[in-house]
């Protein structure tokens, strides 16, 4: 398949909605990653998605929408606390689980009763959905298990022949994908931490949001740590897709925790024993405390690492219990397979 490249202008937006409405697949910024749309409520379309990435079927996809209003096409109910953090974070880096209406497709939602939907703010992904006339399904536009695109010579590494259209504009600002919240329950419950945190969540609803348990252990690092005795079977996500390998460079990774000196020096350790043996070695070690930067770059990182060819990645772990840095430090874990060395 030849696969269109499209720039953000009217025209080009025009042809690429076109594409949409007609059942195929178009890349597209927003200021998270750059998504792989799919009209939300065209089941074959949403099909061809799962294919194109290599998607397991059981993982649902976030339907974005442009005005906040769109949601009562997907949801039949919208609670005060849904109300209120659509009032205070869309457009935005904030995904809401809700209860979806038979409208959308069990394609979508993997099965679920539930949706997953946001409003980006990112233009061109605003002018998108605007010109398709239709919500737009859109996980992230790479390979699935590779790590997310956040520039948009990222898709065409990964998707080149496989979609029909990428629209190829500016590098993404976040740099990780969106905070999704689960607004089912009594409680809000995070199932991904992403920029917007579980702080700015309950300063604005007023009331405690509390994160899914099986990501408390996984960022916790017990999940997977045999000397604890807690088994792979006892990390079961609610969110589907955390369960599958992730954001996995082609690179080995390590992730090097502990104080920071002590982290640095580890790594120069390690860094130089490595090389002796004729490895590459690539370095990853953000600035103290720089988390909207690292947030930014980390993506980006691995991937430039991985076109250097480097056969092994070592990251410094970011010290962040819940804020930007903690998001940074979930996607880190999965990207390194939770191998960790502690110093
Ligand atoms: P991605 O599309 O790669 O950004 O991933 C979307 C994330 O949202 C995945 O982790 C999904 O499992 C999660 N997600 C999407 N829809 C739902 C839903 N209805 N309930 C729980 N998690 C969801
Ligand atoms: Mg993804």
């Amino acid at each position: 398949m030849k696969t269109l490249k499209l720039t953000t202008n009217k025209q080009d937006i025009e042809a690429a909605a076109k594409i949409i409405r007609n059942g195929g697949l178009v890349a597209f910024p927003t200021e998270t990653v750059y998504g792989l749309g799919a009209n939300a409520l065209d089941a074959d379309a949403v099909a061809r998605v799962y294919e194109a990435k290599g998607r397991p079927s059981d993982n649902p996809m976030i339907v974005h929408i442009s005005r906040a209003s769109d949601i009562g096409q997907l949801t039949p109910m919208l609670s005060p606390d849904i109300v209120t953090l659509i009032d205070n974070f869309w457009p935005g880096p904030l995904t809401m689980v809700v209860k979806k209406k038979p409208t959308v497709p069990d394609r979508t939602t993997g099965g679920l009763d539930t949706v997953a939907v946001r409003l980006p703010e990112s233009q061109a992904a605003i002018d998108l959905i605007n010109a398709a006339c239709c919500p737009i399904a859109a996980p992230s536009a790479n390979l699935s298990g590779s790590p997310s695109p956040t520039r948009a010579q990222d898709v065409v590494d990964d998707l080149d022949g496989r979609i029909d259209a990428i629209i190829q504009g500016d590098d993404c600002r976040v740099g990780i994908e969106s905070t999704v919240v689960d607004m089912t329950g009594e409680v809000p419950t995070i199932l991904r931490p992403g920029i917007i945190t579980a702080e700015a969540l309950e300063a604005a609803l007023g009331k405690e949001v509390v994160y899914d348990k099986s990501l408390e252990e996984a960022a916790r690092h017990v999940a997977l740590d045999p000397a604890l005795g807690v088994s792979e079977s006892d990390f079961q996500p609610k969110s589907p897709g955390m369960k599958y390998k992730h954001y996995a460079p082609k690179a080995d990774m390590l992730i090097v925790e502990g104080e920071r000196e002590n982290v640095k020096k580890e790594i120069e350790r390690l860094k130089g024993l490595n090389e002796k043996l004729g490895n590459t070695v690539g370095v990853i070690l953000f600035e103290e405390k720089a988390f909207i930067e690292a947030a930014h770059d980390f993506f980006a990182r691995l991937r430039d690492l991985d076109k250097e060819g480097v056969d092994l990645i070592l990251a410094g772990a970011l010290s962040d219990t819940d804020g930007v840095g903690f998001a940074v430090m979930n996607r880190m874990l999965k990207s390194a397979g939770y191998k960790i060395a502690r110093v």
